[in-house]
């Protein structure tokens, strides 16, 4: 049977949950341990799919193509180990499941309420994790305690550290602890507040670890062991990272964390091996040298909403030791053309996957100064649609081609609704998502980085290279260096002639990882890295 560590979070959200969750995730992997991690969210969307970034940031495709939540994203990163559709569970999902048993008439005349029926049905969720080899599964339950809609969540929980016994099942809690400008001073009470509110439930938190800008102070520490009941050593103090997320594991090693959770769940493991992981961060903060890539995307004030996409471009630059400087553009900005040089300033240009018109103008012309200019470009998704639909325009002559999705009528749909998508009626999870194999051209670009002919990697879209454009716009010159098997769907496109242009319908984002990076990404990076040795 698994051991549970679950973990809340108090006072705010954004501190940073699935982080730390990720980082025990790594601690425990590096000490030999069998792990799965999950993340329940109490909100009552089915999934986050049709979420706007805006809400809820970049929507992270699983390799059995499910769209989830962005911390799975950070579980992935941090353990190496790939999630799946069960890894992620919000309210929406459970209450459909409960309701349609309801509809089948399961429940043999019962009344359904939230306790048992939902709590039960969270629980199945947690507990559809334990497999044979798992020894501990990590659980992290989104929002903050006190939420309304978190209850049932808070509830289950802590029905299985009754069911299971305490010393199989730990409870973490992340709390913050302000510092107060004006009094000078860090404050306990939010801390205090939050945990009593966890005690009200039934939940005893074994660790508290507190998020701070500033150093906590022994005597600080203490006061928070004492009124929220956690012995001294079990107040682990998380302090803003210097330099990277990636250094949080070795934070939280260094203050006993790890120990302290084989202790309580009675694991007898060998100390974290860290070396490797500690070797990256070594390269990330030493870089030998530093790039620039201009993102262009249409949610550029937003850190969340291609987060994924950021953190590979950072990954690329680890596999050359270099450091990357990451320039957000906001795409509608270059459609008026009033600073044209700008992308003449990085070293490489990146545009994003996206849905709907906006920017998409700007994104076509930032593409059309790398394709002259020999900018090394990485496209991806819609990245890749307007990379088409700029080559179609300015190399094939197709004046105003466009792509369905922002012009039902153009004279030429060079992008247009993949055939089994039509017509779409429901809009959530309705796209081509998850992993497929992807053929690849010989002596492309592509087949150098990947070093294999056959690759799989995560979709999510609705639209497509449009098959009846396929033959014009490779006699054109446009390479199809990626194909699904029969040849007839477009996966990857290429520029020849050009130091490095390689656009792909498929999310390389999603599976890039810092002791792994994606192959795209190291070689999108490496090339960026020749073109500023060039320039300098
Ligand atoms: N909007 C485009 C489509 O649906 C691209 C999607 C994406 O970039 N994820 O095909």
């Amino acid at each position: 049977m698994a051991k549970y560590i679950f973990i809340t979070g108090g006072v705010v959200s954004s501190l940073g949950k699935g982080l730390t969750a990720a980082s025990i995730g790594r601690l425990l992997i590096s000490r030999g341990l069998s792990i799965r991690m999950q993340k329940l969210d109490p909100y009552l969307n089915v999934d986050p799919g049709t979420m706007s970034p805006f809400q809820h940031g970049e929507v992270f495709v699983t390799e059995d193509g499910a769209e989830t939540d962005l911390d799975l994203g950070h579980y992935e990163r941090f353990t190496g180990q790939e999630t799946s559709r069960k890894s992620n569970f919000t309210a929406g999902r459970i209450y459909w499941e409960v309701l349609k048993k309801e509809r089948r008439g399961d429940y043999l005349g019962g009344t359904v309420q939230m306790i048992p029926h939902i709590t039960d049905e969270i629980k199945a969720c947690i507990r559809g994790l334990d497999e044979d080899d798992v020894d501990v599964i990590l659980c992290e339950i989104g929002g903050t305690v006190g939420d309304i809609e978190g209850l049932t969540f808070l509830e289950a929980i802590r029905q299985i550290g009754l069911e299971d016994g305490r010393e199989n099942v730990m409870y973490v809690h992340l709390t913050y602890v302000p510092f107060i400008k004006a009094a000078g001073e860090v404050k306990t009470k939010p801390s205090q507040q939050s945990v009593a509110k966890l005690r009200e439930i039934g939940i005893l938190p074994d660790v508290l670890i507190c998020r701070t800008e500033v150093d906590l102070h022994d005597d600080v520490c203490k006061k928070l062991s004492l009124f929220c009941n956690v012995p001294r050593h079990a107040v682990i103090v998380e302090k803003d990272v210097t330099h990277s997320v990636y250094e949080l594991p070795v934070v939280l090693s260094e203050q006993g964390l790890d120990d302290l959770i084989m202790v309580h769940l009675r694991l007898a493991r060998p100390p974290a091996k860290l070396d490797a992981w500690r070797d990256m961060l070594d390269r990330l903060i030493q870089p030998k040298g530093r790039v620039k890539i201009g993102v262009v995307g249409k949610y550029s004030e937003l850190q969340d909403a291609y987060k994924s996409i950021f953190e590979s471009i950072q990954h690329g630059g680890l596999a050359h030791a270099f450091g990357v400087d990451v320039v957000k553009i906001p795409a509608e900005e270059l459609e008026d053309g009033t600073d044209p040089d700008r992308l003449l300033q990085v070293d490489g240009v990146l545009v994003p996957g996206g849905f709907g018109g906006r920017g998409v103008e700007g994104k076509i012309e930032a593409i059309r100064m790398a394709r002259e200019q020999g900018i090394p470009f990485l496209g991806i998704c819609l990245g890749m649609q307007c990379a088409v639909i700029e080559y179609a325009r300015d190399v094939c002559g197709l004046e105003n081609a466009q792509s369905t999705e922002f012009d039902k009528d153009t004279a030429h749909p060079v992008i247009g609704l993949m055939e089994e998508q039509g017509p779409v009626v429901d809009l959530g999870g309705s796209m081509r998502l998850g992993a497929s194999p992807v053929h690849l051209k010989s002596g492309t670009n592509m087949e150098k980085a990947y070093g294999s002919k056959v690759i799989h990697e995560r979709h999510r879209h609705r639209y497509e290279v449009n098959p009846a454009y396929h033959e014009q716009l490779q006699a054109c010159g446009l390479v199809f260096a990626g194909t699904n098997e029969a040849g007839d769907r477009i996966e990857a496109v290429e520029v020849a002639d050009h130091p490095w242009f390689v656009a792909t319908q498929f999310h390389p984002e999603f599976k890039s990882q810092p002791l792994d990076p994606h192959p795209l990404f190291r070689d999108f990076i490496g090339a960026a890295i020749q073109r500023a040795g060039v320039q300098s």
